[in-house]
């Protein structure tokens, strides 16, 4: 078996163990003498299964009582429209933060649906930080304020929140979910695409407060409605079982790791390490965000020409790193270092940029 350091940036790298356990159960899951995804949503076994996924992923999240987990499809993007058409009504409106490029498609589906604020945006610094609390705007009449608390292009993500009242924060949380502790209190709803650090893609985690769901509008079709899949509980219709099974296979992994201060901390070992690396160097490897909004979960920077970053890209490719491309929209560079990525492969992969910068630098 040749597995390599995969730094893909979503679909991205899995736990080995929960790979295997997958392996293992494919024939005949749990004695039913049926593979998971032959088993029908609404066996017992399956019910177990999803059950055990949202206990496992509201403990280990912290998830208060107060808010329903759902797994839906359509993907983070399909949330960019869901939010605003249950909560968007008539003669209201919503705040938006524009980070990135995810960020200003969630605006634009929000501003089909009805009225949405621009509140705040780093667009003119090419996404280049986080913008600071005194440059935002936001309305204390807002239905809700939008962010994307970590930017998986452009290599941003929030460390503070932004303070705003009573007004609930809806956020984007797929590339950084379940990446380090937060208090959930000044957040109404969460969604996140599975595939960057809960597991494969196919099912989008969505947590929504009681009092946003109470507020969301009715006259919408039925599957778009959140209110559906919370009396439903996500079964509606077919959901994507073989999808939630495997989150759960990487949620207890999460669990055997120690839970959430564990992943936390060595996801802060990681980006101290990497980000260490390119700061011995910063001529060489030069970083494309501000450093107090640097992301923990992508790392993006620049070689000092397009020679040296296809190069790095390929030489890389060689000694077992992958998906080092940055996105096209940026260029150069971007390890994305997600929870299922283990400390060993930035300390290997540092050890790659020493060696490249003592031969090119
Ligand atoms: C990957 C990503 C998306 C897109 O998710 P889909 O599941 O492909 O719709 C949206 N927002 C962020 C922050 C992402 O990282």
């Amino acid at each position: 078996m040749a597995r390599i350091w995969n730094f893909n940036p979503g679909p991205s790298t899995l736990p080995l163990s929960a790979l295997e356990k997958a392996r293992a159960d494919i024939p005949d899951f749990q004695g039913t003498g049926m593979a998971v995804m032959e088993l029908s949503h609404r066996s017992k076994e399956f019910a177990a299964v999803h059950e055990q996924t949202k206990s496992l992923l509201k403990s280990l999240f912290g998830i208060p009582d107060n808010f329903h987990i759902l797994f839906l499809q359509g993907g983070a993007s399909l949330q960019f429209a869901m939010v605003p058409m249950n909560l968007l009504k008539q003669g209201r409106s919503a705040d938006y933060i524009v980070t990135g490029s995810w960020s200003k498609k969630a605006i634009k589906e929000a501003k089909i649906v009805g009225s949405a604020r621009l509140a705040g945006s780093s667009e003119e610094n090419q996404f280049n930080r986080i913008p600071s609390p005194d440059s935002l705007d936001l309305d204390s009449e807002a239905v809700y304020v939008h962010i994307t608390s970590n930017n998986t292009i452009a290599g941003t993500q929030w460390s503070r929140f932004p303070e705003t009242g009573n007004v609930p924060i809806v956020a984007d949380m797929s590339s950084d979910i379940l990446s380090r502790r937060i208090d959930l209190a000044p957040f109404g709803l969460i969604y996140a695409g599975a595939q960057k650090n809960l597991g494969p893609s196919g099912v989008t985690v969505v947590l929504i407060r009681d009092d946003l769901l109470a507020q969301c509008r009715d006259d919408i079709p039925t599957l778009l409605r959140y209110q559906t899949h919370v009396e439903k509980d996500s079964m509606f219709n077919t959901p994507p079982t073989y999808s939630i099974y495997f989150m759960k296979l990487v949620l207890e992994w999460v669990k055997e790791k120690g839970g959430l201060d564990a992943i936390e901390k060595e996801n802060n070992a990681k980006a101290e390490l990497l980000y260490g690396t390119m700061d011995k160097y910063p001529e060489f490897f030069k970083g494309t965000v501000e450093t107090d909004s640097r992301s923990r979960m992508n790392a993006t920077f620049r070689l000092p020409t397009e020679e040296f970053e296809a190069a790095f890209i390929s030489e890389a490719k060689s000694a077992g790193f992958g998906g080092l491309k940055g996105h096209r929209s940026v260029g150069g560079i971007r390890v994305s270092m997600y929870n299922a990525m283990p400390l060993k492969g930035i300390e290997e992969l540092t050890r790659f940029m020493e060696d490249f910068h003592k031969k090119n630098g």
